[in-house]
């Protein structure tokens, strides 16, 4: 099946990040850009009249970009569905002017545990997530809680999907990727991960885990359709190609329609996910729009676990818990114990 057009813009407003997380190279890299709120808006636009769908507002940490909410204002007037996945540092302060502007808002979390988290962030983050679930859920939002899994924080699945399940919320289960420093997930791991899979409010989407089996992404007949699927712009106003942790390929962007047409993007796109630096490729956020651009067993398995995250997020009643999460937390640790 093949969709014409992609359908997530993935906007790059800033570099900077309060976290130091172990696995990112991001931070690393001290990059100090920030988008413009009038490129922004143009984008956003220019993106709606090209059928996009989604946009996704990341970076770095994309609370850090003052005119966050200006940016979610316009991409909700132009019709775009945004997406929000933060460290939650920043958020108990800025939950107030982001409320009902954010569609599907995404709290990072490493593990149950505060001292878990924290390592793995390099930062005192805990409290803050726990605290930002609390204030999002009184501004009326329903925000899913990110957990990226590795041999590293295998132990904290069983809690956290408990948790998840109390407080009502999406658990949303991704497997770290090739390039993040850990070995991959053993076979066994794998299914192990995958035993939780048809649980209440846990989503994990089991295409992933059919590519990290198979070795990842094949440059010969790859899997890859990042092209196809995402465009993604960087703070300074570049179309990046064919996706942000491998950029092979910059173009200053005057406009996006004219450069998405054009020769240079259509040369591009045929050698997506066929670059030398593409084998063994498992980047989640390009693959999980990626599967859905080609009828096969990938397609399949991530439909199932999209369906079971829509029954979870918008057809099940609400866990019956409001109490706050940090009580949540604590009650299942200590039952652990
Ligand atoms: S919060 Fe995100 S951008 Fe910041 S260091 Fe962690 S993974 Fe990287
Ligand atoms: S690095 Fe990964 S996401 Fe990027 S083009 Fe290659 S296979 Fe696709």
């Amino acid at each position: 099946m093949a969709l014409l057009r992609p359908l997530l813009l993935q906007y790059y407003i800033t570099e900077q990040c309060n976290c130091r997380c172990r696995v990112c190279d991001i931070w690393r890299k001290g990059g100090t850009g920030e988008a413009a709120l009038a490129v922004v808006v143009q984008r956003l636009q220019e993106a709606r009249r090209l059928g996009v769908r989604f946009v996704d507002f990341t970076g770095g940490e994309p609370l850090l970009h003052p005119q966050l909410p200006e940016m979610l204002r316009a991409a909700q007037a132009c019709g775009l569905k945004t997406t929000l996945t933060t460290n939650a540092l920043l958020y108990p302060q800025r939950c107030k002017e982001l409320a009902g502007l954010v569609h599907f808002l995404h709290f990072s979390l490493d593990g149950a545990e505060a001292e878990v988290h924290n390592r793995l962030r390099g930062a005192q983050a805990f409290d803050r997530v726990l605290s930002s679930l609390d204030q999002a859920r009184s501004c009326g939002e329903r925000p899913d809680i990110t957990f990226t899994i590795g041999p590293h924080n295998l132990e904290q699945l069983p809690l956290l999907s408990r948790i998840a399940a109390e407080l009502g919320l999406i658990l949303i289960v991704n497997p770290v990727f090739r390039h993040q420093g850990y070995r991959p997930l053993s076979e066994q791991e794998l299914s192990y991960i995958e035993s939780f899979a048809g649980r209440p409010y846990v989503y994990i989407n089991t295409a992933f885990h059919r590519l990290l089996r198979q070795g990842g992404n094949r440059i010969v007949r790859p899997r890859c359709r990042v092209m196809d699927s995402v465009l993604v712009i960087s703070p300074d106003d570049q179309l990046l190609a064919p996706c942000y942790h491998f950029v092979q390929k910059t173009q200053q962007i005057t406009d996006l329609a004219a450069l998405f047409h054009s020769e240079w993007f259509r040369a591009l796109k045929k050698q997506q996910g066929a670059f030398p630096l593409c084998a063994g490729c498992s980047l989640n956020c390009y693959f999980d729009p990626s599967f859905h651009y080609v009828l096969d067993r990938f397609f399949l398995d991530s439909l199932v676990a999209k369906l079971h995250y829509i029954r979870y997020k918008y057809l099940s009643p609400r866990a019956a818990s409001n109490k706050p999460a940090a009580v949540v937390f604590n009650q299942i640790i200590a039952e652990k114990c």
